[in-house]
């Protein structure tokens, strides 16, 4: 069935036709949308994986007023671009789109102009080349993400599960056949925007759609909703974790994590996750020993912050904690430093460690030697 509507020619002419007039009428203005510039193009797409098109907007206009140019990315410290994209998440893309710069640079300067060189750089995957392929230099590639695949499962009612690899390739092949030539970039955006503003997840606007004459899910089910079927997700494990804010002599002990993984680069208050056999207080100490080698007596906790990931959340536990001994020594970290409160702004961290320098408010705190804390000072 699914064959069968994408074999009638007229029926795709007139999707295409409604789709693209209504995407002509009703597009959101969005700042990377007045921009030609590949690079700009790029770093939305980045931008807009998995994060809201609002938040992306502060960052996308706040990115490029610190790397106005594809040089300008490369030639910037990774410290720097974390720094910029600090709070936006998934830190991955942002290393990335540094490396993916300075191997740019190394070519020449130009973004790849087709799907394959776009494909070779790093953190670039089958969506974001045939995004830029498509919008920056109007090659017909279809994009796939989520919003189009809700599109696509509810208009031509196809019933397995997007995520499972056949079932993707079925759709690829399907948004192949409906993109318009010549205007793949329009095509494409416009049936992202139909999915995130009309066909929305819960509660499809089916009386606004450009495209509901042709919708088969419209037409034969009892709610177009029902579609796409997924397959129940297993739930997140959710972890304890302990951080320290670790005082001496009016300065707090910071942790850069490695630069792969998770978090990446990004600074935080050194801790660590609870092991079944120990208190919250007894995993701090044994975290800080274990990574820094450095002696701490745990005082009490100060903060607390939930915080989710893709595949976990956590109950992140900020307690206050003074030095006793040792030198600190990067061994499960990249680097440490010692940090007066009111440099904490220098350093990118991640959003959990973000919320509790800003509930303990101490990014406002001055240096003050001799008092202690917990908030007190060694
Ligand atoms: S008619 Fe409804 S279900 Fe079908 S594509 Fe439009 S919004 Fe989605």
């Amino acid at each position: 069935m699914v064959a069968d509507w994408l074999a009638t020619r007229r029926r795709i002419a007139a999707f295409r036709y409604k789709l693209l007039a209504w995407y002509g009428a009703h597009r959101r203005d969005l700042a990377w949308r007045h921009s030609r510039d590949p690079y700009h193009i790029w770093i939305s797409e980045i931008m807009l994986q998995q994060t809201r098109v609002k938040q992306v907007g502060e960052y996308f206009a706040r990115f490029l007023r610190a790397f106005p140019t594809v040089q300008a990315l490369a030639g910037a410290g990774e410290d720097q671009v974390l720094k910029v994209w600090e709070g936006l998440g998934y830190y991955a893309r942002a290393r990335n789109v540094h490396k993916a710069a300075k191997e740019i640079v190394a070519l020449g300067g130009l973004l790849p102009d087709t799907y394959e060189g776009l494909l070779a750089l790093p953190g670039i995957g089958p969506y974001t080349a045939a995004a830029v392929s498509s919008i920056a230099f109007d090659r017909d590639h279809p994009v796939l993400d989520g919003n189009v695949e809700r599109v696509l499962c509810r208009l031509l009612r196809f019933e397995e599960d997007p995520r499972r690899g056949a079932a993707k390739t079925a759709l690829i092949g399907a948004a192949e056949r409906l993109l318009a030539p010549g205007r793949a970039g329009d095509f494409n955006q416009a049936m992202m925007e139909l999915g995130a503003r009309v066909c929305t997840p819960a509660k499809p606007h089916c009386g606004e759609c450009p495209v509901r004459e042709g919708c088969r899910a419209l037409r034969e089910l009892e709610d177009p909703a029902l579609l796409p079927r997924k397959t129940p997700r297993k739930p997140r494990p959710h972890y304890q974790v302990a951080a320290g804010l670790i005082w001496k002599r009016g300065r707090l002990l910071i942790a850069q994590r490695p630069s792969e993984g998770l978090l990446g680069g990004l600074w935080e208050f050194p801790g660590g996750k609870q092991e079944e056999w120990e208190t919250l207080a007894e995993c701090l100490a044994r975290e800080i020993r274990e990574e820094l080698a450095v002696e701490i007596e745990v005082g009490e906790c100060l903060a607390r912050v939930e915080h989710g990931f893709t595949h976990f959340s956590i109950t992140l536990h900020a307690f206050g904690a003074r030095w006793k001994s040792g030198e600190p020594q990067a061994i499960g970290c990249a680097a440490w430093r010692w940090a007066a409160p009111a440099e904490l702004a220098q350093y990118a961290f991640s959003r959990a460690d973000r919320r509790i320098i800003e509930e303990l408010g101490l990014g406002d705190l001055e240096y003050s030697p001799g008092r202690s804390n917990n908030g007190e000072r060694a």
